[in-house]
């Protein structure tokens, strides 16, 4: 049997659909037209199951009405399954009484009956079924509650066949019953009413007698067909429904009180910026600074320390520096910010398991519709905060093909937590006192540049509907410190185990550039080094940005490719070398940073942030976008974006500094 899915929006189809068919589906273009269809087998039996674009109504308005519209007629499946959002069966009914015109057999499924009840809704399913003369089940697609007899209902013989519909004013089915006794064929009663309304799609079967009727009604009753036949249709569901809904004060839960404050249509929206700005606060302002300050002495004192113990060993010059100077430098630098980081998991972790987390998708949702991405796209970015691979992979959820490109390539954006050492050692010796504020508005300036990249993107690569979003929300829960706990030591873990791999291995090789010279002379002045003449070649570049060629912020900014903890270390390891002195904010001290001020801090930060995303990020995106040139075009644009923003962010900044010194 051939059996046609067929509901609004957001009913539930693709919900069900999948439910019902499992992984035995195709998906492709319907012929001619970019709308997506899905064809699958149900699982279990021999039934093929096809998921039509959602539409409002058989009218001939919209292409997705038409492709629904002609799959019916041109391709007869034997029952049609239409879901309807149980919370909301005014809108959906209108197109059921136009499906209940067909002569195709129809099954209701009224969806989302999982949480009628919350909402205070009580449907009496007897009377609708009656009222309607049609099949009905209740199913939630979401909890997978009711399938089994919705198919036991697909292999019912006596599905109700839905005659004797009479829903219209008694002057309008008489015409309508008039015009049918003179058509052949199939759904002679849904032709019928469509040849009433002079829909252009029957305009070939017009036939003159049909004039005088619609011409005697529009003038009975003073308006035209079309709009008779719908408010028609509406009179009749107002009715049904007083008939047979009812509704009951809600039962008001914790949940419910919270989000009426973390939900607020004016505050939800400060309140998020409030509390993002309080996590970068403790994470990176005053709380974080004590600890790296701690562990950024000690570390300097484990370098001197081993130094010392290697020279009395009898260690070479060489190997001692590699050791120092390289690894621990390095690694070091990096490991410097993990206090820092753990503060951050810790908030985060804490975000996400009380439930509020899911709200900030929730309420963006509005706002990232008016620039063609939905809430969906928001979970990518939230995960993206940890780090972009995981944060790309979370893309699969979204639906729309386009959406899903234009969030994959988004969501490196999101500073994720290798990002995390480079705002961090900048804000807090730039902007000692506003280090918290600094940070967070790079968080901030994140959101602005992802929704700025999704209008030009739109404009000139995109063009689909950004995809539905969640119709509930978790309840709010008090967090599992286990799970928390857990949570933050995973976090954590990765990243001192990329430490003590990826960044170790850079670190060494960092070391030896900088150490020898294009004739392998070791020792020679950091000035001489091969790392030196290829920053130097690059130099040029990051001008705009930093108002001086620094080879070795250059050379930096290259090594964020690996990792982009690693600018970090790289910079430690050149100040070290360049310098004998520690690591850690001692970096700016040095002659080679010291061209550095608080602007220039802020647009290299900003350009660290948003140009290319490391080599795993980069991977990720090529899997997902699944193409070597949409991958190029992507991080053509990312570093084209982070270039424009820094340098404007220099300029506009001298200028302004400019006129009031
Ligand atoms: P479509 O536009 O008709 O394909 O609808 P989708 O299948 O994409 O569903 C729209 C939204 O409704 C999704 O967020 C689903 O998770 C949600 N949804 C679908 N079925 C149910 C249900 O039975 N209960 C609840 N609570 N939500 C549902
Ligand atoms: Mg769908």
């Amino acid at each position: 049997m051939k059996i046609a899915l067929v509901g609004n929006q957001n009913s539930g189809k693709t919900t069900l659909f999948n439910l019902l068919t499992g992984s035995n589906q195709k998906i492709g273009n319907w012929p001619g037209v970019t709308i997506e269809c899905k064809r699958g087998i149900i699982r279990g039996t021999e039934h093929e199951l096809v998921d039509l674009p959602g539409i409002y109504s058989l009218s001939p308005y919209t292409l997705e009405e038409e492709v629904s519209r002609k799959f019916i007629f041109e391709e007869n499946p034997d029952i049609i399954i239409n879901i309807i959002d149980a919370t909301s069966i005014e809108r959906s009914l209108y197109l059921t009484t136009q499906l209940l015109e067909l002569d195709t057999k129809v099954i209701i499924a009224l969806n989302m009956t999982d949480i009628l009840e919350k909402k205070g809704l009580h449907i009496e399913v007897e009377k609708l079924r009656k009222e309607l003369d049609a099949d009905i089940v209740l199913i939630s697609a979401l909890k997978k509650t009711g399938i089994k007899e919705l198919i036991d209902r697909i292999d019912h013989k006596n599905i109700r066949s839905n005659q004797n519909q009479s829903i219209f004013h008694a002057s309008i089915e008489k015409a309508i019953s008039q015009i049918e006794q003179t058509l052949q064929g199939r759904h002679r009663r849904f032709v019928a009413i469509k040849l009433l309304e002079e829909d252009l799609l029957f305009a070939s079967m017009h036939a003159p007698y049909m004039d005088e009727i619609a011409r005697e009604l529009t003038t009975y009753f003073g308006t035209d067909m079309e709009e008779l036949i719908a408010s028609g249709r509406y009179q009749y569901i107002t009715a049904l429904k007083k008939r047979t809904m009812t509704h009951h004060q809600p039962t008001i839960t914790m949940t419910d009180r919270l989000d009426k404050i973390f939900l607020h249509r004016w505050f939800a929206l400060p309140i998020f910026v409030v509390i993002m700005f309080l996590v970068y606060y403790l994470a990176v302002g005053t709380v974080g600074s004590l600890t790296v300050d701690f562990i950024d002495s000690n570390i300097s004192n484990l370098g001197v320390w081993v130094h010392e113990q290697l020279l009395a060993l009898n260690a070479s010059h060489w190997s001692a520096s590699l050791v120092v100077d390289g690894i621990i430098a390095g690694v070091g630098a990096v490991l410097n910010f993990v206090p820092q980081l753990i503060i951050l998991f810790l908030c985060i972790s804490i975000l996400e398991t009380t439930g509020y987390m899911s709200r900030i998708a929730f309420f963006l949702d509005r706002i990232f519709k008016r620039f063609g991405l939905s809430g969906k796209s928001l979970i990518p970015f939230i995960v993206g905060s940890g780090c972009s691979v995981p944060g790309i992979m979370a893309t699969r959820t979204v639906e729309d093909q386009e959406e899903r490109r234009m969030s994959i390539m988004l969501t490196p954006f999101i500073p994720c937590s290798a990002k995390l050492p480079i705002i961090v050692l900048f804000a807090g010796y730039f902007f000692p006192s506003h280090s918290g504020l600094v940070s967070a508005s790079m968080y901030f300036l994140a959101i602005f540049v992802i929704l700025i990249s999704a209008v030009i993107m739109k404009k000139f690569f995109f063009k689909g509907k950004p995809s539905a979003f969640i119709s509930e929300l978790p309840e709010y829960k008090v967090p599992n410190p286990r799970y928390v706990l857990r949570d933050v030591g995973d976090k954590t873990f990765e990243f001192v185990k990329r430490a003590g791999s990826i960044i170790l291995i850079s670190s060494i090789i960092i070391w030896f550039l900088l150490s020898f010279s294009w004739g392998f002379h070791y020792g020679v002045d950091v000035e001489d080094s091969i790392l030196a003449s290829i920053g130097r070649l690059f130099s040029w570049v990051f001008y705009p940005i930093l108002g001086e060629l620094s080879w070795g912020a250059t050379v930096s900014t290259i090594q964020g490719l690996v990792a982009k903890e690693q600018v970090v270390s790289s910079m430690a390891i050149i100040a070290g070398l360049s310098e004998d002195v520690g690591s850690g904010s001692f970096i700016f001290n040095t002659q080679i940073f010291s061209f550095f001020t608080p602007l220039s801090a802020y647009s290299f930060t900003v350009f660290n942030l948003f140009s290319v995303p490391c080599f795993g990020a980069i991977g990720a995106m090529r899997r997902e976008l699944g193409s070597n040139k949409r991958t190029w075009l992507a991080l053509l644009f990312q570093t084209g974006i982070a270039w424009i923003l820094a340098s404007l962010i220099f300029g506009i900044g001298t200028l302004i500094g400019g006129i009031f010194s």
